[in-house]
């Protein structure tokens, strides 16, 4: 590559007619910088091309969707609210329906499944899920007939990806999240809908670049809110959604550990607002010694379609 690169040099040099005296067996001082500086523009124009890339398409109990890879090639957790705003949002963060290699299920609510059907019918895309959470998509009817489903036990690698799977604790059949490490090496992780952190979940979001940990509701809204009895106690118990005040917690323990890259995911549009949420995070994190903005970044993972996306 080196030597490729110097006779290029070293022929337009020629081109250009400036005088320069060409030496096949070991090239001027000069002529190997220059050569070293194009093969280490060309190695970095190739990192930007595939840059680990996260986008939070939406979050929230009227859907969710992430987009995690590169720009080329990724994979889809989730497929909430419908095709059309999946597409919508694709295209605002720059990315093209064909870098989806495929989907990836969590578990069955609504909020994480509604838009398979057609999208699978659309692009064909294979969809991974647990055993559980398979059974539970064929039985509502979410899968259209001929999809290609795969149960993911532990990992599965895709292109140049490797996906793998971490059970959590939610009033579903088989609920998981995954990570993802992506082309380049960089991994993220999408945790949300868990009633409590388990040592498992905290393992890969301390293994991974960027995490997105839900942040469902505050406490005191939810407690003093409008949702009936059952449903406080459902959201609440181990087996329902991660608070604001559980979440900024957890994220102490995983900036202190080296995952700085943050996002707050599946707010309760009821029960939460991203100020509070945000707020709680924060304050927690600065109350434990850690500066917002140097010393970690956090970012809300939107219910609405928005460009921004986290290269990690
Ligand atoms: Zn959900
Ligand atoms: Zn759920």
């Amino acid at each position: 590559m080196f030597e490729y690169l110097t006779n290029r040099i070293m022929s337009s040099a020629f081109k250009g007619g400036i005088k320069i005296q060409r030496r096949d067996t070991a090239p001027s001082l000069n002529l190997q910088r220059i050569a070293l500086f194009a093969l280490i523009k060309a190695k970095l124009l190739k990192r930007v091309i595939f840059l680990a890339k996260a986008a939070a398409l939406f979050s929230g109990s009227k859907g969710n969707s992430y987009y995690i890879g590169t720009s080329n090639e990724g994979v889809l957790i989730d497929a909430g609210k419908n095709c059309k705003q999946i597409e919508l949002a694709m295209e605002a963060h720059g990315l093209s329906m064909s870098s989806i290699k495929a989907v990836f299920i969590t578990h069955e609510h609504s909020d994480h499944c509604s838009a398979l059907k057609v999208l699978s019918k659309k692009y064909r895309f294979d969809v991974y899920a647990s055993a559980g959470t398979l059974c539970e998509l064929e039985k509502a009817n979410r899968l259209y007939p001929g999809t290609n489903t795969f149960e993911i036990k532990d990992s599965v690698a895709l292109g140049n990806m490797l996906i793998e799977r971490i059970d959590t604790p939610h009033d579903a059949a088989e609920s998981c999240c995954y990570r993802v490490v992506a082309g380049d090496g960089k991994s993220a992780l999408v945790a949300t809908d868990m009633g409590i952190m388990t040592p498992s979940v905290r393992q890969a979001a301390l293994k991974s670049d960027f995490a997105v940990l839900e942040s469902n509701h505050d406490i005191q809204m939810l407690k003093t809110g409008i949702y009936p009895f059952y449903l406080k106690q459902r959201i609440l118990s181990n087996k329902g959604h991660l608070s604001n005040a559980a979440c900024a917690n957890e994220l102490a323990q995983l900036v202190q550990g080296g995952t700085f890259r943050l996002m707050l995911g599946h707010l309760s549009e009821q029960n939460n607002t991203p100020q509070i949420a945000l707020a709680t995070a924060v304050n927690t994190l600065e109350n434990a010694g850690m500066k917002y903005k140097s010393d970690f970044t956090l970012d809300i993972a939107p219910s609405e379609i928005t460009t921004q996306s986290v290269i990690f």
